[in-house]
């Protein structure tokens, strides 16, 4: 069952073959079983889920289910659960029970999943090891001595290890994607205002968007479907009708453009990592793509851009969490100076605080304008680079990250940082984007990003729809004891 994909489960429930309770029963007893080796959940939610496999199974019997009906899913751990912890992976949240869900749990909700858990991330989603998070690292199913990706590592080793058949995840610079791609997974980010932030737990808002982790294009299309939307809640948000994605996927694709950005596919590029690549662009070309090389002139900056501005607005994000107003209180402050002080330096792990130091730094009068201010420009500059491309071709491709997962022994967070080079720049422009399963390299998993146009989202999982119905990498599972 583990290896089902939503579509097959829910198969196999609307014909009784399983019950949402033995669906529960199954998933709960893979978690208990492996998930110490892994470390993906940080809470486990198992009376809710058994209530939510409950009502799926009555919904069942009258006929009123959904597509997502008593299907096992996780919430990256910084979606707020009313009632369950929301720690966003941090000791300043630790404790942390919103009075409130999420617009994504909330529709999540309302569409009949069952909610396994909260799973791992970096903490406060800044990294892309899952080393950040305060309940320690994940490991990749595929090798426990590599790390899973991050910042929604947990989401990825949580459907990868077949704990859930998706995950709710988040993408400021790459977290859906790059976890993605190093467990073997589909990962999708909405465009910028597609899906509500509210009850996200922000860390730089004009680039955080929703995404969701599963194992194919068509499972990311019915959790999308049901995610998307506008939301009064979120100042952000669009007000544009949401497609039936699934009803979308098996347009074909013949004649569709193919923008190859020359600077993601230069020289520089691990050879073992271009040849995957390049072996999935020649599979699109037979299913009559055309390939055209694009030009993307400002990708040598968008690593420094980014470092820029998400610190910055980090920095500000994270003011409220001084012991007082939010999080953790240290104990037996001297005086508030102590408190505040104390409560920050024992709250937030050391690359937060890192985040914190660069973003307050480029905010600074001195700073502001030589930093800051020219990064936004800069970020305008890549945004139009992106649009211009894509007026042309009907896609990007690219790797999605130059680098096989990392070992959980690498050393230095510039190396990390630096690896955000292929997914950023859809973050500064807004766009959505995907990865997809494409090969191996020594065992470790290889994804392919597919970037779309502002709001076609239905285009991208189409394009991935398609090569999963071809290839047959995506269905590749970990064996692991
Ligand atoms: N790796 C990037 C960072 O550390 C992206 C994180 C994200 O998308 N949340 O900021």
């Amino acid at each position: 069952m583990k290896n089902y994909s939503i579509k097959e489960l829910r198969n196999a429930l609307d014909t009784k073959e399983v019950s949402s309770v033995e669906v529960f029963e199954h998933f709960k007893s893979e978690i208990e079983t492996h998930d110490h080796k892994i470390n993906s959940f940080i809470t486990k939610t198992y009376d809710q889920a058994l209530a939510q496999a409950q009502k799926a199974d009555e919904a069942i019997a009258k006929g009123e289910q959904t597509m997502l009906t008593g299907i096992p899913i996780a919430h990256k751990d910084l979606y707020c659960t009313k009632g369950v912890k929301t720690t966003a992976a941090s000791k300043m949240l630790e404790n942390f029970v919103s009075p409130y869900d999420a617009t994504v749990v909330e529709k999540l909700d309302q569409s009949g999943v069952m909610v396994l858990g909260k799973v791992n991330m970096d903490e406060f989603a800044m990294g892309g090891t899952n080393r950040t998070s305060h309940f320690g690292t994940v490991h990749n199913p595929w090798n426990f001595d590599h790390v899973a990706g991050g910042s929604s590592g947990g989401s990825a080793a949580a459907v990868s290890a077949g704990f859930v058949l998706a995950a709710t995840a988040s993408d400021t610079g790459g977290s859906t994607r790059q976890p993605a791609s190093f467990c073997n997974l589909t990962g999708i980010k909405a465009t910028y205002g597609r899906i509500s932030r509210w009850g996200m737990i922000p860390f730089a808002c004009s680039f955080d968007q929703a995404g969701v982790i599963a194992k194919t294009a068509e499972d990311c299309a019915y959790m999308f479907e049901s995610m998307a939307g506008f939301d009064a809640k979120d100042s952000t948000s669009h007000n544009i009708s949401v497609p039936k994605y699934s009803g979308l996927l098996n347009q074909s694709i013949d004649g569709l453009r193919i923008g190859i950005p020359k600077e993601f596919l230069s020289p520089d590029l691990d050879p073992a990592i271009a040849d995957v690549i390049q072996t999935a662009l020649k599979q699109y070309e037979a299913m009559g793509a055309t390939l055209v090389e694009v030009t993307l002139p400002n990708t040598d900056v968008v690593v420094p851009v980014y470092y820029t501005i998400a610190p910055a607005e980090a920095s500000s994000n994270l003011a409220c969490f001084d012991g007082v107003r939010y999080g953790y209180r240290c104990d037996d402050p001297k005086d508030l100076q102590d408190l505040y002080m104390r409560s920050r330096a024992e709250g937030f792990g050391d690359e937060v605080k890192k985040r914190i130091f660069m973003g307050t730094y480029a905010l600074s009068a001195s700073a502001y304008d030589a930093y800051y201010v020219k990064a936004q420009k800069v970020r305008r500059l890549v945004a139009n680079d992106y649009n211009s491309v894509l007026s042309q071709v009907d896609v990007i491709m690219g790797p999605t990250a130059p680098e096989l997962p990392f070992r959980q022994d690498s050393t230095g967070s510039t190396q990390v940082y630096l690896s955000d080079i292929f997914t950023v720049g859809a973050n500064l422009a807004g766009l959505p984007a995907m990865s997809i399963p494409a090969g191996f390299v020594n065992g470790l998993p290889v994804g392919l990003q597919i970037i779309g146009r502002a709001f076609d989202e239905a285009k991208i999982l189409n394009v991935a729809h398609a090569y999963q119905r071809e290839t047959d990498w995506h269905t590749k599972q970990p064996k692991f004891d």
